[in-house]
């Protein structure tokens, strides 16, 4: 099964899936933690040319095809083996990160996104999208706070690219309201840990 966490920066989609990911494990589950963009040697290479602060002139079409093409490789190399080999996959980050970052904050639609990303993940769809909620403000706030996060292209952003994301997210939310669950992720790392845990277990006893 495969399961994808999204969510603005600051959110704490990685803190919380990874905890996910071992609590999964401790319960008998095979699971596999991976990330977008990267996850495997040839992705990790084009997020850092994505994610580089020299290359302030990157198109924003030539950024949403990167981030398309990071993750066609990234699903084949590596999150459909372990599907077929029954594990639970648990990716921080996929499609709906390229609908509501390059799609709507960006401004090149969320129809055209879509349409490229489609080409790159053929049905690939996730069968649970764990979106993590929280405010622009208060997200920024704690990623500020850690200081030893990697610094990327994204920092440069204002307030206001941020806002925008958020905004597109929620679009997404009433788009896929099947498959997407919100996850109030203003709330403690217990709170926010406890309502993905009990999402995941529900999607896979159904
Ligand atoms: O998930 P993580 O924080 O590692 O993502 C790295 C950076 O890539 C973030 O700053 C995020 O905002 C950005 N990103 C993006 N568009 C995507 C996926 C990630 O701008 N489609
Ligand atoms: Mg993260």
């Amino acid at each position: 099964i495969f399961i994808t966490a999204e969510g603005p920066e600051g959110a704490g989609k990685t803190t919380v899936i990874t905890m996910l990911a071992e609590s999964l494990k401790a319960d008998g589950y095979q699971v596999m933690y991976t990330r977008e963009p990267g996850g495997i040697e040839i992705a990790e290479q084009i997020r850092s040319v994505i994610l580089d602060t020299n290359n302030t002139s990157m198109d924003a079409r030539t950024e949403a095809l990167l981030y398309a093409a990071a993750r066609r490789q990234h699903l084949v190399e590596k999150v459909i083996p372990a599907m077929e080999k029954g594990y639970i996959i648990l990716c921080d980050r996929f499609i709906d990160s390229s609908l509501a970052y390059q799609g709507y904050a960006r401004g090149l639609g969320m129809e055209n996104v879509l349409t490229i990303n489609q080409f790159a993940i053929e049905n690939m769809m996730p069968s649970l999208t764990l979106y993590f909620d929280v405010e622009s403000e208060t997200g920024l706030a704690r990623i500020n706070q850690h200081k030893d996060r990697e610094v990327n292209r994204l920092d440069l952003e204002t307030l206001q690219f941020h806002h925008l994301v958020r905004e597109g997210y929620h679009k997404l939310v009433q788009a896929y309201p099947d498959r997407i669950q919100v996850i109030d992720a203003g709330k403690s790392l217990e709170e926010v840990f406890s309502e993905a845990k009990k999402a995941v277990i529900k999607k896979i006893s159904a």
